[in-house]
């Protein structure tokens, strides 16, 4: 029984190349130096995989920054504007369509399906000429052989590259992207040429873009492109690689029977109906790599039953024909558990990282031929059957008060019109009020700080001394700026969801379980792995120090479910929206607890909200729906005068405007400064609805200090479609990436914008 691997993670155990990429960039260590981490990441990888008992080990898997940029890189379609001189590609165009450089900025990036991961958006017209410009792929193949394992390399498939890419400036409107078709394919069949004299027998294309909602010309081009690859291909294996969701019965139906094709991988964790399409239209004679480990989570397999599946599809596509494998990269997974040492040996037991799922993998394949190792077998049951009747994983109170949310609406009960009047008797706020969004600059001092009292080298009482002192010089600095709705700086967080996570129940944080995000950024997701609740008030201790020091209202800060679910690896023995709903009812019980101790101000972030939407349309309006009940739940219980903001860092609104208005905030500030046009529709409903907007009168991710020219010029368009008495002035986001020397003069800039058309008003 075979078994393989869809893509592995390349920042290694202990990020070794984003630390590698960094200290090349900034010129302090070279170019070789940097390849040769790169090459041991690879090497140690595919050892790995090959100590495992893996059958088909990816390459080309691996990246310098993305896989997109890469296929990009390998079709030499690169933007005219990097003045790339039409060799062979090297680090410095491909970093700077990455990273942007002194003259050029960077190519734009977007969230790679519905995952946390960003691939550089490839850019293409008319004028591009493609030309084989980066034997990448081919040289991975050749080191691994040379290693002595033989790879399948990976490529993002022609059909999926091209609908994840944009038409280039000047052609957004008319540019049919699918007709370049015909100019990549030659391209893929030089690179499929060299990978076969070279000695590979098997390929991969990852064609994802099949579980997205497609519509019946762009399936056509499937079939087009791999009819078109099939003599190419000939005496290859050709495996088409799909994950995320199920496909599309429409979709499943042209991916199958596309010539010249040996195999396809299918998502069967996520893919709900994969199982019964395999069963009802599998075509016969080909592989089935089947995706039973789970690519997107840090949980360990259920193998046993994972095991019985696969006993079920081995009847199905028969015993040579089927792969255990995994259900999509493992890119999007933390990289290696053994450098868990924060963890308990319990918790520990319940979870498989990348390298664990490797292990999983081969474990099945060797169980399904008749070589189970009945040791490992046993100690997973024993870890799966601990974590289902662990009294740290369910807590009934919490289960019983979750399930009771569902079927009600909850609303606060007045209209948002009425409640702002009320709240604005008791707040007193000019027209045009000024505010921030939660975070000052966090200085190095103020990183020592937090870190000295984690590790225990600082009293508590010395810790509560520094962050008390850094509250104050942010408020007072906001009195003599004139904002009018104040913040406290969030200085005694790390992070606007680990902050939270590390005070409720529920929450477990790793040492090393980052995952890339971008280029060498990546995050570190909490765990979430038992009922959620919260032990103690998280924030009223700060934020009402930081209420006794002004007369100004104080905004309480705390983030919302629906981004503390999105932006943690989440429970997979229960529902998303179950999750969501108990995190929901901890957040509802810290609003309360700052309305009581005087808070009047509250706002809840919802960051990520958009982030969670599902992959297909169909699914949007039941996570919506949820997503927003959620939000609703944790205010609904405060009185008409306490005042609920929001705040979301994104702009792309205009699908799901009604959702927006449907959490009810009485405030809500928005990511805007790059992209007015766009608002604009937001602004108008925002208008019908009545609540207070604040679309961001500057941009907080450059270091520019945007003039006050400017940003009264930007209010004042604002002012062409809004009311006056709706309108906040604040910033984009949070100040926390910026220095003092750029937002004191910013924000001296933004509130004098503000009393300028206050005054001619
Ligand atoms: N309150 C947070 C801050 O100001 C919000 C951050 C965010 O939206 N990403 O940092
Ligand atoms: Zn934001």
């Amino acid at each position: 029984m075979a078994s393989h691997i869809v893509g592995y993670p390349r920042m290694g155990p202990k990020r070794e190349l984003k630390f590698a990429l960094e200290s090349f960039w900034d010129g302090k260590s070279s170019a070789e130096d940097l390849q040769t981490v790169a090459a041991d990441l690879r090497s140690s990888i595919w050892k790995q995989m090959a100590d495992a008992g893996i059958k088909y080990i990816p390459s080309n898997t691996f990246s310098y920054y993305d896989q997109v940029l890469d296929t990009t890189t390998m079709l030499g379609a690169v933007p005219p504007r990097y003045n790339w001189n039409g060799v062979e590609i090297g680090f410095d165009t491909y970093f700077s369509m990455a990273r942007g450089n002194a003259s050029v900025p960077a190519m734009e990036m977007t969230k790679w399906f519905d995952t946390n991961y960003h691939y550089i958006v490839p850019e293409l017209g008319p004028e591009v000429k493609f030309s084989y410009a980066s034997h990448k792929a081919v040289n991975e193949y050749k080191e691994a052989k040379a290693l002595g394992v033989d790879t399948v390399p990976v490529f993002v498939g022609p059909v999926s590259y091209l609908l994840l890419s944009k038409p280039a400036k000047g052609v957004e409107k008319t540019f049919d992207l699918l007709s370049l078709l015909d100019k990549i394919l030659p391209i893929y069949k030089e690179v499929i040429a060299e990978l076969k004299e070279a000695g590979a027998t098997w390929i991969q294309f990852d064609e994802a873009t099949l579980v997205k909602d497609l519509e019946a010309y762009q399936l056509e081009v499937f079939t087009k492109a791999y009819t078109d690859l099939e003599s190419a291909c000939s005496g290859l294996n050709v495996l088409v690689a799909t994950y995320f969701a199920d496909v599309p019965a429409d979709a499943f139906k042209v991916l199958t029977t596309l010539p010249g094709v040996t195999g396809y991988t299918f998502d069967l964790v996520r893919g709900e109906k994969t199982l019964d399409l395999i069963k009802t239209s599998f075509p016969s004679g080909k592989y089935l790599f089947a995706g039973v480990v789970d690519g997107r989570n840090i949980w360990a397999n259920d193998l046993a039953g994972s095991l019985s599946v696969l006993e079920s599809l081995e009847a199905i596509v028969g015993k040579d024909k089927l792969v255990v494998s995994t259900s999509s990269s493992l890119q999007h997974t933390a990289v290696d558990l053994v450098n868990e040492t924060k963890l308990d040996d319990e918790i520990k037991s319940w979870l498989a990282f990348a390298a664990q799922k490797v292990v999983e993998v081969g474990a099945l394949a060797k169980a399904l031929a008749g070589q189970k190792d009945e040791a490992f077998f046993a100690a997973n049951a024993a870890a799966q059957a601990s974590r289902k009747c662990s009294p740290r994983v369910t807590n009934e109170a919490v289960q019983k008060a979750a399930a009771a949310l569902r079927g009600s609406d909850h609303r606060r009960a007045t209209n948002v019109s009425a409640r702002l009047d009320a709240q604005q008797k008791k707040l007193n706020l000019p027209i045009l009020p000024t505010t921030t969004i939660g975070s000052f600059p966090q200085t190095i001092e103020l990183r020592r700080v937090r870190r000295e009292y984690k590790a225990k080298k600082i009293s508590e009482e010395e810790y509560v001394k520094a962050i008390k002192e850094e509250i104050f010089k942010v408020v007072q600095l906001q009195e003599e700026l004139d904002i009018d709705v104040l913040v406290h700086g969030e200085p005694e967080r790390n992070d606007m969801v680990e902050y939270f996570g590390e005070q409720l129940s529920g929450f477990a944080f790793t040492a090393n379980g980052w995952v890339q995000s971008y280029g060498s950024r990546c995050v570190k997701p909490p765990i979430i792995y038992g009922d959620v609740s919260r032990p103690k008030a998280m924030t009223v201790f700060w934020s009402t120090m930081a209420q006794e020091m002004t007369k100004r209202p104080m905004k309480g800060m705390l983030t919302g479910p629906v981004t503390i679910l999105n932006w943690s690896f989440v429970r997979n023995d229960q529902p998303r929206f179950e999750t969501c709903y108990q995190i929901a009812l901890a957040i509802k019980d810290e609003v309360e607890d700052l309305e009581k101790a005087g808070i009047t101000v509250i706002q809840i972030d919802e960051a990520a909200l958009r982030e969670g939407l599902p992959l297909r349309k169909a699914e949007h309006a039941f996570y919506l729906d949820w997503a927003v009940h959620s939000f609703r739940i944790t205010n609904v219980g405060v009185q008409d005068t306490t005042q609920i903001h929001t705040h979301m860092c994104y702009s792309n609104f205009n699908d799901i405007i009604h959702s927006i208005i449907n959490m009810d905030a009485d405030v809500i500030t928005i990511e805007n400064s790059r992209s007015d046009e766009k608002l604009l529709s937001v602004f108008r409903e925002g208008v019908k609805y009545g609540a207070g907007i604040g679309p961001g009168v500057y941009d907080i991710h450059s270091p520019r200090i945007p003039s006050m020219e400017e940003i009264h010029d930007r209010i004042n368009k604002m002012l062409a479609v809004l009311e006056t008495n709706i309108l906040w002035v604040n910033p984009d986001c949070g100040l926390k990436t910026r220095k003092y020397a750029e937002v004191k003069p910013a924000l001296e800039n933004m509130v004098a914008a503000a009393k300028k058309l206050r005054a001619a008003l």
